[in-house]
């Protein structure tokens, strides 16, 4: 059976309840996380998911609540004396400054008794394992720097991706993070499953996409605490533009796929 479990649904604020951004896969063909924001360690002891199985994590882009659980991670994996490899496919941007950062809170590649490999996210498809597939398309999230990191001479890329995922050939699309809904709207087409953020998207244009391209599931992650008021009018919106099946991300929750 393959099941998607919610490790972190937070939108960039940490909240008391949630952790930031991180979905795991577990498939026939692997136990896959995909993003580790923040909280990703603390969040998948509490819900028992025995992480000795991870075998690979992908980030879509470098923002910390997407990317920032991955010392902890490690470093939880090296306290639970862990001896199997772990692959961690991330934009390459982001390879030689979490490399310093490793170096710099002591997690020495030597130290940790097993290999932790960073591997630059590659198109077509980045990862590939028995039926299972991971393609990478980009995402203009993280293009409003622009001119800031002109300005100041930084050497970021802007890398931001949003993945989709073949499973025996079921779709799934996980946004990452987006500019706005555009970014993600020609990727979706006949989706068995789209795990959507709502916080840079206009929802009325998601609503009227998924039903366009025939979304089966939609999952909305990424937003802030909403008091239950909110998220029923959410859900109301959603319905009225004749959404079939949409689920609001908590962490925990386990949905098949
Ligand atoms: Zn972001």
């Amino acid at each position: 059976m393959n099941e998607l479990v919610v490790i972190g649904c937070s939108s960039g604020m940490p909240s008391g309840v949630k952790s930031n951004s991180a979905f795991l896969f577990r498939t026939e063909w692997g136990v896959f996380l995909v993003d580790c924001g923040e909280g990703t360690s603390a969040s998948m002891r509490r819900l028992r998911i025995d992480f000795d199985r991870l075998q690979t994590v992908f980030i879509t882009h470098a923002h910390p609540d997407h990317c920032a659980g991955l010392p902890i991670l490690i470093q939880m994996m090296f306290l639970a004396k862990r001896k199997n490899p772990l692959d961690i496919y991330l934009p390459r941007e982001l390879i030689a400054p979490i490399r310093v950062f490793m170096d710099g809170t002591y997690i020495f590649k030597e130290k940790m008794g097993f290999k932790f490999n960073f591997i630059p996210l590659k198109p077509n498809p980045a990862f590939r394992k028995g039926n299972f597939s991971l393609s990478i398309y980009p995402s203009r999230h993280l293009y409003n720097y622009t001119r800031l990191i002109k300005k100041h001479g930084y050497k970021n890329r802007m890398e931001a991706y949003i993945f989709s995922l073949n499973l025996k050939g079921k779709k799934i699309v996980y946004s990452g993070d987006l500019a706005n809904f555009q970014d993600v709207e020609s990727l979706i087409d006949d989706a068995d499953l789209l795990i959507i953020e709502g916080m840079h998207i206009d929802l009325k244009s998601l609503w009227k996409g998924v039903v366009q391209k025939r979304v089966k599931r939609v999952m909305l992650t990424h937003l802030p605490d909403l008091p239950p008021s909110r998220l029923e009018r959410i859900k109301s919106q959603a319905e009225r533009h004749g959404v079939k099946k949409l689920i609001l991300a908590e962490d925990g929750l386990r949905i098949r796929i």
